[in-house]
Parts: C-alpha cells; sequence; structure tokens
C-alpha cells in the first residue's frame, strides 16, 4: 500500500481523511489552520505532518482539499508546500472545487518537476464526506485514475473519469454547483409562492417530493428551509466561489449563464447582510427579504 498525505481539514477534508485511515493506509497529515482537525485525525492514526513540504516528502500521493484556486496554488507551489517536498514521480489528487484552468495551470508546474496530478472534486457534502459515500468527478491522466481508483472508492461511492485534460473534473463540478443553486433557488421561491397562497409548507413537500419536481436538492434542503436551520452544511460563500468560477468559466467560452448570475445575485445579496457562512438553504432568506414573510416559521 503507498503511503498517503492528506492536507486541508475542514468540513470535508477531515471526515475524507478519517476515512482512508479506517481503510488502513498510512497517513500523513497537515492543516496550518485546523488544529483541533489535525488533533482528531492523529488521535485516529494519522501521523502529524510539520508542513504541506514535509506531507509531500512522507507520501508516495497527496491528496488536497482546500477551498479555492488560489489555496491550492499556495499549498501546492508556494512556500513550503508539496513541490517543495516532492520526490520526482509524487502523485497529487486534488480534491477541492476550484476553477478548471488554474486546475490545468497547476498540473503543467507540476509537470515540469516530474510531479502528476489529477483533479477529483467531490459532491454530497459533510454527511457523505463521513458516509463515504461521494460522488467524485475525476480530470487528467486516465493511468493516474486507475491507480487510484481504490482510494478514491474509500471515500466515494462513485469516481468517474470525466476527461484526460487536468480540469475536467472541475468543469463537472461547475455543471453540478449550477444545476444545485438553481435548484435551491427554484425551491425557495415555490415554498414562498406556497406559503403566500396560505398551503402548509410541510404540504407541498409531502404532495411533491416524489413526482418530477422532486430531487436530492429538495430532500436535502427544504426540511432545513422549513426548520430555519442553515448551519452549514455547504456555506453560502464557498458557493458564490464556484459561481465565480462558472460565471468566469462560461465567460470565457462565450456560453450564456442566465440563470447562474442570478442566483449568484441572491448570494452575493445574503453575503452582504451577514448570511456567508450559512448553509446554502438559506437562499430561502432571500425570499422572505423580498417577500416580507417569515417562510421557515410557517413550516413549524
Ligand atoms: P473548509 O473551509 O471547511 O476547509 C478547508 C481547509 O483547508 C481549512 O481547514 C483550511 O485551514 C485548509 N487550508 C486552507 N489553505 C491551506 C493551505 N495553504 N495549506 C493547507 N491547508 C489549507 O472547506 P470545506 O467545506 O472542507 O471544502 C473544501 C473544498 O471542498 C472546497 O473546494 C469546497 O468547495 C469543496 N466542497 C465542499 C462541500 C461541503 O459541503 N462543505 C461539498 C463539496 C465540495
Amino acid at each position: 500500500m503507498y503511503h498517503v498525505g492528506f492536507i486541508g481539514l475542514g468540513i470535508m477534508g477531515r471526515p475524507m481523511c478519517k476515512n482512508i485511515l479506517k481503510a488502513g493506509y498510512e497517513v500523513t497529515a497537515f492543516d496550518p489552520f485546523a488544529k483541533e482537525a489535525l488533533d482528531d485525525v492523529v488521535s485516529c492514526g494519522a501521523k502529524c505532518g510539520e508542513s504541506n513540504a514535509d506531507v509531500a516528502a512522507k507520501s508516495d500521493v497527496v491528496i488536497t482539499m482546500v477551498p479555492n484556486s488560489p489555496h491550492v496554488r499556495a499549498a501546492v507551489l508556494g512556500a513550503q508546500g508539496v513541490l517543495e517536498g516532492a520526490k520526482k514521480g509524487l502523485d497529487i489528487i486534488d480534491m477541492s472545487s476550484i476553477a478548471p484552468l488554474e486546475s490545468k495551470a497547476i498540473a503543467e508546474e507540476c509537470a515540469k518537476n516530474g510531479v502528476n496530478m489529477m483533479d477529483a472534486p467531490v459532491s454530497g457534502g459533510e454527511p457523505k464526506a463521513i458516509d463515504g459515500t461521494l460522488s467524485i468527478m475525476c480530470g487528467g491522466p486516465k493511468q493516474l485514475f486507475d491507480k487510484y481508483y481504490d482510494l478514491l472508492k474509500v471515500m466515494g461511492a462513485s469516481a468517474v473519469h470525466c476527461g484526460d485534460v487536468n480540469g475536467a473534473g472541475n468543469t463537472v463540478k461547475l455543471a453540478n454547483q449550477i444545476i444545485v443553486a438553481v435548484n435551491i433557488a427554484a425551491c425557495a421561491e415555490a415554498y414562498s409562492l406556497s406559503t403566500m397562497a396560505g398551503v402548509d409548507p410541510e404540504k407541498v413537500f409531502e404532495a411533491i417530493r416524489g413526482g418530477l419536481a422532486g430531487s436530492t436538492v429538495m430532500n436535502a434542503k427544504v426540511p432545513m428551509m422549513m426548520e430555519g436551520n442553515f448551519k452549514p452544511g455547504f456555506r453560502i460563500d464557498l458557493h458564490i466561489k464556484d459561481l465565480n468560477n462558472a460565471l468566469d468559466t462560461g465567460h470565457g467560452l462565450g456560453t450564456p449563464m442566465l440563470l447562474t448570475a442570478q442566483v449568484q445575485e441572491m448570494l452575493q445579496w445574503l453575503h452582504n447582510n451577514g448570511s456567508g457562512s450559512d448553509d446554502h438553504s438559506a437562499i430561502l432568506k432571500y425570499y422572505e427579504m423580498l417577500t416580507g414573510t417569515k417562510i421557515c416559521e410557517a413550516g413549524k
């Protein structure tokens, strides 16, 4: 078995790292800003890295799970980063959701130093990270995907190779994030309408969840809306980051991004009004502001 390095122990990284340990892999972990999470994974059997470079020096494959493109750049290419400690032939699996073109550019820098990279962002959120049932979308050389398929399956229910080009996984992740954002906004709009028309939101949910309008998003997010429970989950600020990456990519390609742009404006308003750390189901609050109606309390 190869030695796994794990960098970034936030909401997602911590349980993913624990699942790798549970599967019997040797792991060296590091996160400069998450001491409690680092102590937690060390208590589960991980070795404690001193820096990202130190993790790389002790590993055959390094997984990164950090917020966005600049964080991956810093963790991999920056001072005390992975490349500083890497031996030739090291493999990196970046599981963060970042801009596809940045994924490609960072992989090209790595290749100049004899280091291989694939992008493997995930969907499913914290519950699926804990259960090891994430959906993993991969971009980069197929042989790297095949080599680490078993490791990916420790963290995910599915792992799909989306293309040989670095960034292909992140392109698919952007598609996922557009669909999730628009679906949440549609749920919030529909629940505003039915609440203002005097129908109990619980009845709306019960009546339509099994029909064509039903979705995984509806099942996960509408109960949170009805309880007014916006504990993340997936933070609004992270979704703003993903839709920014989607808009940038779309504008670069000349693809119309009409719905994405609308939901991005809602998320930006929520961020500006103190909800950036709420779960993205708090899009409902935007509709509460527009309608002057407390929709979430109507469900209690
Ligand atoms: P998070 O903010 O909880 O955790 C990120 C971790 O990265 C933090 O602990 C931070 O200290 C660490 N970090 C930042 N810069 C670093 C560096 N240079 N070196 C080492 N560590 C560094 O974020 P998260 O929710 O775990 O999300 C991680 C990624 O997964 C993001 O790209 C996010 O979009 C994606 N994602 C999140 C969810 C979710 O539900 N939270 C779902 C799917 C995908």
